[in-house]
């Protein structure tokens, strides 16, 4: 079986599941955690999502690109995408998340 590459420990949600962490940082890209075969062996990602944590910048521009997309000016894409990745980096060292802040951040994802 191939080894994943190693990444910080970062576990997210952004690849849309609400109640449970969906996305985990291997070699400073994220997997999609649901995106496995019968094994759990987690296939490589379709794109390169940077890890939040070990990328800020990398995570800012992709962000602000799929925010663009999605029909956003591009200063607003620029400040949507700051203020997400700032989020994350600021809630990943709390243990307790709470269901509010999953349900906020799931609404501005949906966004786009
Ligand atoms: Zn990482």
């Amino acid at each position: 079986m191939e080894q994943l590459p190693e990444g910080c420990g970062y576990r997210g949600y952004e690849f849309g599941a609400v109640s449970y962490p969906d996305s985990l940082c291997c070699g400073r890209k994220l997997y999609d955690a649901d995106n496995c075969d019968n094994d759990g062996t987690l296939f490589d990602p379709m794109e390169d999502i940077p890890c939040p944590m070990c990328r800020q910048q990398d995570a800012v521009e992709y962000w602000q690109r799929q925010f663009e997309l999605g029909g956003d000016s591009r200063s607003d894409a620029m400040f949507n995408a700051r203020s997400l990745v700032d989020n994350i980096r600021k809630r990943s060292g709390h243990r307790h998340r709470t269901r509010e802040d999953d349900t906020a951040e799931m609404k501005h994802l949906i966004t786009f």
